[in-house]
């Protein structure tokens, strides 16, 4: 589920996206009130079957939920509560741009991985970068963009689309060859395979400024809660040390 809406006094809408209709509206009825049954489950991050009636034009009716993921660990930590929220909302925003069906699988891939207490910073970007595909703007992480040469790579460009060579670098922007390896590794390794991987905070910073600077240029989605997203990642790592 990513997102929930209150509605009238006692019930909410449901934004939810579905293996077999992609991202839509489901109406809870009466779920607000104590009693309901489907109080507990009609709420943002849920992951499940659903049961509902459909409607192909307007709300569908939910008749209940069988909840297999609720993921309370992730409720538990502020910092991995602000990414999964993220994660929620850039989500509904690429559905909006493709239909893509292992879209849902992705997401639960990496809701599931910061569930098990992976770095969310790390799943988050992974997200990101393999999201570029289904949106039709693959990066080039394979060869210079520009000249298509493999050797003398030198940085990264979202300018150029990709990496680049020494004799195509064009000054915008410098990246560390650690920054490089861990996009390309972002971008092609499995969501479950990813283990735990500790990157420096000013690594992360490249990647996250590389990422924003592509969707900037190559997609309509703007990654909104981003910045107050580091905020709060800095706030939480400061308080833990
Ligand atoms: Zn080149």
């Amino acid at each position: 589920m990513l997102s929930e809406m209150n509605y009238s006094d006692s019930s909410k809408i449901l934004n939810v996206l579905t293996k077999e209709y992609g991202c839509i509206g489901i109406l809870s009825k009466g779920c607000r009130n104590l009693k309901s049954k489907l109080r507990g489950a009609s709420r943002k991050l849920l992951y499940g079957t659903f049961h509902f009636y459909y409607k192909e034009k307007g709300l569908s009716t939910l008749i209940s939920i069988d909840v297999i993921q609720s993921y309370s660990k992730t409720l538990m930590n502020l910092k991995n509560v602000v990414y999964a929220s993220f994660i929620l909302d850039f989500v509904k925003q690429v559905a909006g741009q493709c239909e893509e069906r292992a879209l849902l699988e992705l997401s639960v891939a990496a809701l599931n991985k910061i569930e098990e207490g992976m770095d969310p910073v790390v799943i988050t970007n992974s997200l990101e970068l393999k999201f570029l595909s289904f949106l039709g703007v693959s990066p080039n992480l394979d060869c210079c963009a520009v000249c298509g040469r493999t050797d003398h790579i030198v940085s990264v460009s979202p300018t150029a689309g990709g990496l680049v060579c020494s004799s195509c670098y064009q000054q915008d922007g410098y990246y560390s060859e650690k920054a490089i390896q861990l996009l390309r590794m972002y971008y092609y390794v499995d969501i479950e395979k990813i283990s735990k991987i500790s990157v420096h905070s000013d690594v992360n910073q490249e990647i996250n400024r590389f990422l924003e600077d592509y969707y900037d240029r190559y997609t309509g989605i703007y990654l909104k809660s981003k910045k107050v997203l580091q905020n709060v990642s800095l706030m939480v790592n400061e308080n833990n040390t």
